[in-house]
Order: structure tokens, then sequence, then C-alpha cells
């Protein structure tokens, strides 16, 4: 097998990655075994907002020998390089997630469907079963935009508050 693309050369590598590595080089990052790793670990927890400590846990548990500050460059080098969106979430930690693509905003779900922030657990999910509601919603939004003149290609939705499983835990005070 020729060597010359190391991207062709894994053979269980899915369309999906596939895609992804071809914006790595397109965002001029070499394609290093580590940043596939990171790419597959947001991969597979794609509706998942994920701390540096979590992708660093989740790399160490695939078996690859990484060095946390190597962790830490590379996302913030594939953020710059606009593969990975971050942000803080209410415990003021950055979280990490793939930006526009992956599992999550493939084919009909086109990214809309929202994703749900716990302020007391500090979890992060999406919201599938909401995606109908969501996509309505942008397409509601877009129209707005377009009427001001710009092209809106997509909308991300956060819906921010406490998860059933806190809700169940705590429950409100009775009044
Ligand atoms: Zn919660």
């Amino acid at each position: 097998m020729p060597a010359a693309n190391d991207a062709s050369a894994m053979p269980a590598e899915s369309a999906e990655s596939a895609e992804w590595m071809r914006r790595l080089q397109a965002a001029g990052l070499r394609r290093t075994l580590t940043t596939r790793a990171v790419v597959g670990v947001f991969l597979a927890r794609a509706d998942q907002g994920l701390t540096h400590a979590q992708v660093f846990a989740a790399l160490q548990a695939r078996g690859h020998e990484v060095n946390r500050v190597t962790i830490y460059r590379l996302l913030d080098r594939l953020v710059a390089a606009g593969v990975l969106s971050r942000r803080t979430d209410d415990a003021r930690t950055w979280r990490f997630a793939l930006l526009g693509g992956g599992p999550v905003a493939r084919g009909a779900r086109a990214g809309t469907a929202p994703r749900f922030e716990c302020l007391s657990c500090h979890r992060e999910f999406v919201l599938e079963a909401t995606g109908s509601a969501a996509r309505a919603a942008e397409r509601e939004l877009l129209r707005a935009v377009a009427r001001l003149g710009h092209a809106g290609e997509r909308a991300d939705l956060t819906v921010r508050g406490r998860c059933a499983d806190c809700r169940t835990q705590h429950p409100p005070a009775q009044e």
C-alpha cells in the first residue's frame, strides 16, 4: 500500500473521519497520530462539549500515550484552525466541540438539534427529540437574518437550565 497519503492508509477510517482529516489539511494542520486521535475522541462523543481533562482522559483510555501540555496546545490549535469551537460553561471551564460537523450535525439533523447545558451538574447533551422544533426556530431565525441582508447558514441553539436528573434529585421547594 502506498504511504503517500497517510489518511487513506487508515483501514477502518470512516467517511466522516476522512472528511475531518480533509478539514485539518485545509486548515494547514499536520495530520499527526495525536491529531487524529483527538478528532476521534470528539467524533465518538460529539453530543458533548469536552473539557481538556476529558479529552486527555479519553485519549489515555484509548491507550494513547500523550502529554497533557501537548493536548492543551493541540486543542488551542484546532480552535484557531476552525475545527473546534471553544466556550466556557457555567463553571468557567473551557469546553471544546467539533465545529459544524460530526454525527450531531450530520444529515437531516443538520446541526440544529439543540444542546442542553445543565446549570446544576454541568453536563451537556444534545436534545434530539426537540430537533424539529429547533429546525423550525432556525428557519425563522435565518429568515430574520436574511431580511437584514445577511446570508446566515446555520444557528446553534443551546438551552440552559436544570436537567431532568437534577430536577428529580433536587426538586424546587414547594410554594
Ligand atoms: Zn443536571
